[in-house]
């Protein structure tokens, strides 16, 4: 007897490999680098006890206390929530309930690879339009494109490039196609409150907006993520999602990280500024490069994107990205292989003492002098 035979459709699909290799500086996962305050992880570690008294039952498959948690917060009412296993989840559930066989979804490369991966694993064709040179949503393309599709996943601040898209821009997207438009917005809390679509959900019968406790929340470990949606959309994620997907542990940490939200206020606005310094100390390392040959991009999110051009006389980016971690142990990604992208390395905000090893190192790494004064 042979193997059972996968679908032929995903029979060349690898494992996703985030490498998650074990150094003393991780920027690699945009995670909060903070991690949670002392009181939250307090409050999370009482709720996650109660949880542990009733683990023998079945989490509440609905989310109840949750769902009004978020939609109190972002303005929504707690049906128009729908939370899942991390965005991650959302997204295939959204590619689950709009896409499939004879349905296809935009994307905007080079942004977040879930979008893609999940339309191929519910077979919806996928119809990329490029971002332009500065990594902003090509609008005329994108508006042109979005017309026959079943969905548009437009995100913002997008990953891995940290660029924001015009809520006016998503209105007029949302007016031209018959499709849903998925506002992806893991990373708005670093971003201008003003640049976040959350309003149009109330607006508009086709926009939903994707968020998730991992970022500023601090909470990766848990696996946490929502949608806010007009009420059939959010009815058809109700309706496709595995009821206990989101388990009583998950849903207690997440609880007890939004009533203590208040606390996680000042650790963004240290991201937030951290950004700004970071940013700063890499443009000073471009400025000592040949001219061009190192480059980095503003960002609205919680990491920063750099381009190592190699014919200025600096190593390839495979090499900068390997010597980081084998020699300071700091761990960056490396998206130099990914079209569009080329050259390019993402660095999450870390805390000031981590930014200023990664510009140490990368210093090192490229052989950059510091300027003399
Ligand atoms: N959207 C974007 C743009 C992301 O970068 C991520 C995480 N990398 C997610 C959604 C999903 O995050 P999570 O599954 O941790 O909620």
């Amino acid at each position: 007897m042979g193997s059972p035979r996968v679908r032929d459709d995903l029979a060349q699909l690898e494992p996703y490999d985030p490498d998650m290799r074990a150094v003393d500086v991780m920027l690699s996962a945009n995670e909060n680098s903070f991690g949670l305050p002392e009181e939250v992880r307090a409050a999370v570690a009482a709720g996650l006890a109660d949880a542990v008294a009733r683990a023998h039952r079945y989490p509440e498959a609905t989310s109840p206390r949750l769902r009004e948690l978020l939609g109190a917060q972002w303005g929504v009412p707690a049906r128009n929530v729908v939370v899942g296993n991390g965005g991650d989840e959302l997204i295939f559930n959204l590619l689950l309930a709009y896409g499939g066989a004879g349905r296809s979804a935009v994307v905007c490369p080079p942004t977040f690879s879930a979008y893609a991966l999940y339309a191929q694993l519910t077979a919806t064709q996928v119809v990329e339009v490029p971002r332009t040179a500065a990594f902003d949503v090509d609008e005329g393309a994108t508006l042109a494109a979005a017309e026959g599709a079943a969905l548009v996943f437009v995100t913002s601040p997008n990953n891995p490039t940290g660029n924001l898209a015009d809520p006016a821009f998503v209105r007029a997207l949302a007016r031209r196609t018959s499709g849903l438009v998925v506002v992806d917005e893991a990373y708005a809390d670093f971003a201008d409150p003003a640049a976040s679509c959350v309003p149009l959900v109330a607006e508009l019968p086709n926009v939903c907006v994707l968020k998730t406790l991992s970022k500023a929340y601090a909470l990766a470990g848990a696996r946490l993520g929502f949608v806010l949606a007009p009420d059939a959309v959010a009815d058809a994620l109700l309706a496709v999602r595995q009821p206990y997907s989101v388990s009583r542990f998950d849903q207690a940490a997440a609880e007890a990280v939004l009533l203590n939200r208040d606390a996680l206020a000042p650790v963004v606005a240290r991201l937030v500024e951290g950004r700004a310094h970071l940013t700063g100390r890499l443009e000073a390392l471009c400025a000592q490069a040949a001219p061009g040959a190192l480059r980095v991009y503003p960002s609205s999110a919680n990491f920063v994107l750099v381009r190592i051009d190699p014919s200025g006389g600096l190593p390839t980016a495979d090499e900068v990205h390997e010597a980081l971690a084998r020699d300071h142990s700091v761990l960056v990604r490396n998206f130099s292989h990914t079209p569009g992208l080329e050259g390019c390395l993402r660095v999450t905000v870390g805390t000031p003492q981590q930014n200023d090893l990664l510009v140490q190192a990368l210093r090192s790494v490229l052989g950059l002098v510091p300027a003399t004064c």
